[in-house]
Formats: C-alpha cells, structure tokens, sequence
C-alpha cells in the first residue's frame, strides 16, 4: 500500500548523508570524545567539525554552541539557565512549544496572548514588559500551524521596554524553512533540533551568544564549556551537522518546491466540497504547515481513517496528541474547543512528492465523508 508521510513537524525521516556520517561513529570509531588516545582524540576532532558546521548554519561561533539531548533541553537550558542566574522574571508566548511554555510557567513566568494567526500579541508584550525581565521567549515557527513570529519587531520591544531581558527563541520548527541565521541574529539564545530537518532524533543544539551567563542545568564533568555535562553523542551530532549542512545546502529550492505542493494539498482539500476550513493564514506559515479542520468531525477518528489509508498525520504536536484536551495553541489563537479538537494537521518535508500529495487529496475528502456519515 502507498504510504504518504506528511507528519514532518512531529519528525522527519533521516536524510542519507546523516546515516552515512554517522554509521562509522557507531562501529569502528567508537571513542569517548572526552579521552586522550587516538579514539578518543578522533572522535573529539569529529565533535570539533560538526561543531563548525551547526555554527555557521545558525550564523553562529563555535564556541556559542553548546550541544543537548534535543529541542527540549535546549529550550529548558536557556530558561532555567537564565532564571536560575537571575531570579527572572521570565515570558513567553501563548503558542510556543511545552517545552517553552512549562519551562516558563514553572517559574512563574507571564504569557502574552496572540492573534488568530497565532502572531504575538506587540502591545500586550510592550505592556508585560519592564526593566527587570530577565528572560523573553518567543518561537520563530509554530509546530502546530507554521505561524512565523515577527522576531525582529520583538526584539526591538524587548531591547527598549526590558533592556536587561535575554531573548530566547524556539527555532526547532523554523530551521528546514527560514535561514535562521539571520531570522534569529536579533535572539541572544536559539533552539534547534536535528529531527525536524532529516537528522537523528536526540540531540540538539542551543546557540548561547558570547558574553551570555546561564545555570547549568545537568553537571557533571564539566563538557560544552561547562554548560552542558554528559558524554558527547558524537554519532548524534555528527549526524545533525551533515543534515544541517544538507538542509541549508538545498533549502531555497525545497522551500519552492514544497510551498507549491502544500499549495497544492491545501487548495484541493479546501475545493472538495467536505467543509473543510484553513487554520492561520497561510502567507504567514513556513512551507511545510498545512492546518485544516472540518466541523463536526474528531480528528482522531480522522487520523485513524488516514493511517488506514496511508497517510501518517497528526492533531497537533505529537508530544500532546493522544490527549483530548484541545491544543493551546489553537485555544489561544480563538478556536473553540469543538474546532480545536476536529482539526488535522499535513506537514510537508524535504522529501514530500507529488504522489504524497496525490494520496492525501483523495484520503482525506473520502475520510471526511465517511466520518460525515449518518
Ligand atoms: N520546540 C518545538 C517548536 C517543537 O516542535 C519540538 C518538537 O516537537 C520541540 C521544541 C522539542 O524538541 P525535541 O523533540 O527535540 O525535544
């Protein structure tokens, strides 16, 4: 049976030049990177090379990378790690990513309402700010439906309203789309993900700009500048530097290629006479998003019907999908708890096809109807 794998934001398939830089990481050159032999001393030159490359790919130094276990811990690390040195207090937006918005309400933090396209709210920010913020995080890109923040207008708020405030953004959605390079220069910390761009799954990365003072959060043997202790997951990171460089290397082209097929899947489903309605505007989103809902219809039922046929989708971010609770996201964007739970979410990737596109034109009108059946 064909299979259309259009869950990209929840995670993406390894790219090839990931696989193949990583393999021997796993077999013959095995070595702690933390040692002095020649193992270790190989693999500790491999971490220095990746570390090169991620840099350059988030218009970074070097030495502003500090390697973690994933998005997650990036985003907790620049959070914790601010809060702790200072006190706080912390903010950030309605819609960003539970890895922000616990981190942040854990600490009290403040969140700052948005539009219906999930765009920051500008004067409710201004108004939450004043001079002894110490922490202001707003994602670059949505993972539920693909809304790019306005950073730079942000920043500039935050420079004036709160001038002591670090920014941190959330770049994990944003990095197989938007050149976050210079998206996130105005952001003091950025977290990526190898996952999200045909990279392995646990490890990430958070750029922490030069003269910025953070908490570490997990110590030990003092790794990343002692930033970040844990032996270094040279395979990981190796990996995620070849697919940060593939991904930047082919990014304007796929960008291309793939906003025309979102366009595609969007404009047909929308045309297919099943009541299907658009979620954010999409001039907004990063190519990849394509958020759809149909009234009266659950969307795990409906995501049931695609797996059957073949279409692999979700309601959501994965990480809460399973849970009935409608998106906060969605919520905070006006949706209602009844559009919010019959939403499904098609997120296109590097190596999304026409045929993709082909299968989830036809399964996803015909999974509508038959939900729709009395
Ligand atoms: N931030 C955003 C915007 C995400 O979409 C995700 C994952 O879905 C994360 C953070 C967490 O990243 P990870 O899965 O690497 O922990």
């Amino acid at each position: 049976m064909p299979v259309a794998y259009l869950d990209h934001a929840a995670t993406t398939p390894p790219r090839p030049e990931a696989v193949d830089a990583m393999l021997p990481w796993y077999t013959e050159r095995f070595g702690n990177a933390s040692g002095v032999h020649s193992l270790s001393r190989r693999a500790r030159a491999a971490v220095d090379e990746a570390r090169e490359v991620v840099a350059q790919a988030l218009g970074a130094r070097p030495g502003e990378i500090v390697f973690t276990s994933g998005g997650t811990e990036a985003d907790s690390l620049a959070i914790a790690g601010v809060y702790d040195r200072t006190g706080g207090p912390v903010l950030c937006s309605a819609v960003e990513h539970h890895a922000v918005l616990h981190a942040c309400t854990a600490r009290g933090g403040r969140v700052v309402g948005v539009d219906s396209n999930g765009v920051i709210d500008l004067d409710e920010l201004a108004d939450a700010l004043d001079p002894a913020v110490a922490l202001v995080s707003v994602m670059l890109a949505n993972n539920e439906v693909g809304t790019v923040q306005p950073l730079d207008d942000i920043a500039s708020i935050v420079r004036e309203r709160a001038p002591k405030a670090l920014l941190h953004t959330d770049a994990v959605q944003a990095f197989p789309w938007l050149d976050v390079a210079a998206a996130a220069a105005c952001a003091d910390l950025v977290a990526v993900s190898a996952h999200k761009f045909g990279g392995p799954q646990g490890v990430g990365a958070l750029v922490v700009r030069e003269g910025v003072d953070l908490a570490p959060q997990v110590l030990g043997g003092g790794q990343e500048r002692d930033r970040r202790s844990g032996t270094y997951n040279v395979a990981g990171i190796v990996g995620m530097a070849a697919a940060a460089a593939a991904t930047v290397a082919s990014r304007s082209d796929t960008v291309t290629r793939v906003a025309q097929l979102r366009d595609r899947l969007a404009d047909g489903v929308l045309a297919a006479g099943v009541g299907g309605r658009e979620t954010g505007d999409r001039a907004r989103k990063i190519a990849g998003n394509c958020h759809l809902r149909f009234d009266g219809v659950e969307s795990e039922a409906l995501l049931l019907l695609l797996d059957d046929a073949g279409i692999c989708a979700s309601a959501g971010s994965a990480c809460a999908s399973g849970a009935l609770d409608p998106s906060h996201v969605l919520v905070a964007m006006g949706l209602s708890r009844a559009e919010a739970l019959s939403s499904v979410r098609l997120s296109l990737g590097w190596p999304t096809t026409d045929d993709d596109v082909d299968l989830a034109l036809k399964a996803v009108p015909d999974a509508v109807r038959r939900l729709r059946e009395p």
